[in-house]
């Protein structure tokens, strides 16, 4: 192997595990994980203490969007915090926010502040106060005031906005979002930094991030949801609705590779386009599912850890980790939380496992397939609603058949596709997901619906008015382990309780025993989008739901059972088209989804234009989630950063094969025309095996010269292409994409066919192992 390489495995196998302290008590016993979990993040309890009691009340009637903050309020706040962050090593603070670039944003600012103070008559005066100045003192103080804990203003003309802002009223604001709390992280030398989990809307309050249409939505989902519940939940006349708030819950399954860092530095194209644009598969690779699951290796282990330790601090709740299919593939998931925060908490935890594996000499790949032919990632995105008295909504009970309120929320969710499943595709659609979706390892572009062989009986029945099959006895909900008759059962094994569904890995959006999960996600995207499409096209559908049941019940105060029912077998009919149980991943599906008029859209340019059809659009307005300009805007970010995903690609692949695989080439190429010339004057051999081996070569050479003069060419055109962003994403998708296929399956070859000695960058075999 070349000497790069050489060095970087060798240094990676010398390397020593690093170790980090564990938080233990003086006398060494550890502490709990619950112990120390969410320390570094400053609790409304804190708040509470904080400010005097009415103040405090109006402090959460803010939170709850019923009030503006005062100024003294927000003082108050500030000052409590910044004590609490600086006495925690904290120099700075910044607001912390989601700009449409798919990552998080900060500005920090210290809290040193100059106080100047001047002296006259023998006597201290404010500046400014009196005209006899004898001398100006300048004092360094610490300060944090209420307006800047509540707004900042950063230059916001480099953000994406998508024409919305034009640079001359380049105005953009972060505000404080109250309802996820203020943390502090780790800075350099001891230091640590205040974060304000903030929104960023226009100087004309157009949300330009990706947490205010997500707020936006679980408002909305809030709204339409109590309002079906306190529907068809009487309570006597006079009393309060039962129901006074509903949110919606998410527990993101965070998919990641990681590779060894001194052998990612060696490929360009994972550092600047997070996947390898070249690369053959390895002889053994995943066939054997030995990966998954199987043990964590040591350095992997160590890193999880100390991600964890840092995130249990942050509060966030993460709880499983396991190896997944692929080699160096792994996955991270937290307990569940009201969804907004379990977005900004699933951003955080991308942060620091990065920033981790960065102290571990190691790289996460975030990237939904970093590598062809090996499995991709997702980020699982499981999703429910909730009450504020903590019931799950989608929680089937044991008798799913007569749980009027579970089956009117699952008819919606069903709904919800079916009008909205072209506005989820686009919600997943990005140049790296692409690579995944529909690659017969993850779910299809197709959004269809599974939801297991209980449910659809359960659905079935009532659709055709019969009795249900005997799905809901106790029995058949536990498993028997170790036999199917009393007197081979394992004596010794307990009995386990069976989920009402069983497994359908291939779909995009399944039903699994009490919540959906969005599986199409991709890994490295925010999950805000997903669910904030996901939460308006159920609100809308919900209020649909409701507006038959009104329908239906005509002049009664409440919906009758039989009225429910009525209205349930109504949307199950409507909705049947997506509800697929089968496998998703083949032909017969993609033919069966065209018959039922489902859409599949096969590109991201195409799956963006969604965005501005008006079956979609005119919800999302409606519902007051985007206007119409947010959505022209976000439109051309996503047709914008698909071009220049492309466009980056492209032209890393372009210089890579044009700098280092053709001379790795030419040189081995020339090793083998000296031999053959000196094996020809010396051995008088006319038809050496290097002669072969040199005839084998050179059309591939030359084939690749060609690939890359087309490619160039391509990129070139597509410069040409003008400045419609929509032609721009259409042309890269139509020709840039082939283009670089094509270039990428010469280079490929000529990686089996290179000695292994000039081969200048890590093989998929050396990266996929360490
Ligand atoms: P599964 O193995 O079926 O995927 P897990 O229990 O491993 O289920 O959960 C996967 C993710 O789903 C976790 O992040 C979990 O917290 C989350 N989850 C569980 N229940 C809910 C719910 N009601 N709403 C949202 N997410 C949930
Ligand atoms: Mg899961």
């Amino acid at each position: 192997a070349n000497q790069a390489r050489v060095d970087s495995i060798q240094d990676n196998i010398n390397r020593v595990t690093r170790s980090i302290k564990y938080p233990c008590k003086p006398d060494g016993k550890p502490v709990y994980t619950s112990e120390f979990f969410g320390e570094n993040v400053f609790h409304l309890q804190q708040i509470a203490k904080a400010l005097p009691k009415p103040a405090y009340a109006s402090f959460l009637k803010q939170m709850r969007g019923r009030q503006a903050l005062d100024k003294g309020t927000a003082d108050a706040i500030a000052h409590a915090v910044r004590i609490w962050a600086m006495d925690r090593g904290a120099t700075h603070f910044t607001h912390w926010f989601q700009p449409q670039t798919g990552t998080t944003a900060e500005k920090h600012d210290a809290f040193l502040s100059l106080k100047s103070s001047f002296s006259a008559n023998g006597e201290e005066h404010e500046a400014g106060t009196t005209p006899e100045v004898e001398s100006i003192q300048v004092t360094a103080i610490d300060a944090f005031s209420g307006t800047q804990l509540l707004q900042a203003e950063p230059d916001a003309s480099s953000f994406p906005s998508g024409g919305m802002r034009t640079t001359f009223e380049a105005r953009g604001y972060t505000v404080w979002d109250t309802t996820s709390p203020m943390f502090i992280q780790e800075g350099p030398h001891g230091t640590s930094v205040l974060y304000i989990p903030s929104v960023f809307i226009s100087y004309n309050g157009d949300a330009l991030d990706e947490k205010t249409v997500l707020l936006r939505s679980t408002a909305q989902i809030a709204k339409s949801a109590t309002e079906l519940l306190n529907l068809i939940d009487p309570v006597p006349v006079g009393a309060q609705p039962r129901t006074s708030h509903v949110f919606t819950t998410l527990g993101t399954e965070q998919e990641y590779f990681l590779v060894d860092r001194s052998l990612y530095a060696l490929r360009p194209d994972l550092k600047h386009t997070g996947r390898t644009l070249v690369g053959n598969l390895p002889p053994k690779h995943q066939q054997m599912d030995d990966h998954y699951f199987g043990r964590i290796p040591s350095k992997v282990l160590a890193t999880m850890s100390e991600a964890e330790l840092e995130l249990f601090r942050l509060g966030v709740p993460v709880k499983t980790r396991h190896n997944e299919v692929a080699p160096q593939q792994f996955e991270l998931a937290p307990i569940f939380e009201e969804a907004s925060l379990a977005v900004d908490h699933n951003l955080l935890t991308m942060d620091v496992l990065s920033k981790v594996a960065h102290k571990n000499k190691l790289k996460v790949l975030y990237h939904e397939k970093p590598f062809k032919g090996v499995n991709g990632s997702g980020k699982h995105c499981n999703w429910s609603m909730s009450t504020d008295r903590g019931e799950n909504l989608l929680d089937p009970t044991v008798k799913p058949e007569t749980n009027y309120r579970f089956l009117l929320c699952l008819v919606a969710i069903l709904h919800a596709v079916q009008q909205h499943g072209g506005l989820l595709r686009t919600s997943i659609a990005s140049s790296s997901n692409e690579h995944r979706l529909g690659a017969c390892e993850a779910p299809p572009m197709i959004v269809s619906v599974f939801l297991g062989e209980h449910l659809t009986e359960v659905l079935n029945s009532i659709e055709e008015s019969r009795p249900i099959k005997n799905f809901s006895v106790p029995e058949i909900q536990t498993i028997r382990l170790g036999g199917t008759t009393l007197d081979v059962q394992v004596a010794s094994l307990p009995t386990i309780s069976r989920d009402l569904t069983d497994r359908n890995r291939t779909s995009p959006f399944a039903f699994t025993g009490n919540k959906f999960e969005f599986r199409a996600v991709g890994s490295k995207q925010s999950p805000a989008f997903p669910v904030t499409i996901l939460n308006a096209a159920v609100a809308s559908a919900l209020q649909d739901v409701t507006e038959a049941l009104r329908t239906q019940m005509g002049d009664k105060p409440y919906p009758s059972d039989a009225d429910k029912v009525a209205v349930i077998k109504q949307f199950i009919a409507s909705t049947k088209a997506v509800r697929f149980e089968g496998d998703g991943y083949s032909d017969a599906w993609i033919e069966e989804a065209e018959k039922r008029g489902l859409p599949n859209i096969k590109t991201s340019p195409e799956a963006f234009e969604q965005l501005l059809n008006p079956v979609h659009s005119d919800m999302l307005t409606k519902l007051g989630i985007f206007t119409q300009s947010e959505l022209q805007s976000r439109h051309l970010i996503l047709q914008e950063r698909y071009s220049k995903d492309l466009l980056v690609e492209a032209t890393t692949l372009s210089t890579l094969l044009a700098s280092q695989i053709l001379p790795a080439a030419f040189e081995y190429r020339g090793s083998l025309a000296q031999t053959v010339q000196v094996l020809k004057t010396i051995e008088g051999e006319e038809a050496s095996p290097e002669l072969a081996a040199l005839q084998a070569l050179t059309p591939v050479v030359k084939d690749l010269q060609a690939a890359i003069a087309q490619l160039d060419d391509t990129v070139h055109k597509m410069h040409l292409v003008g400045d419609d962003p929509v032609e721009e994403a259409k042309f890269a998708c139509a020709n840039v994409l082939p283009a670089m296929n094509n270039a990428r399956a010469v280079a490929d070859k000529l990686e089996v066919l290179t000695a292994d000695k000039y081969y200048p960058i890590p093989h998929y075999s050396e990266l996929l192992w360490f």
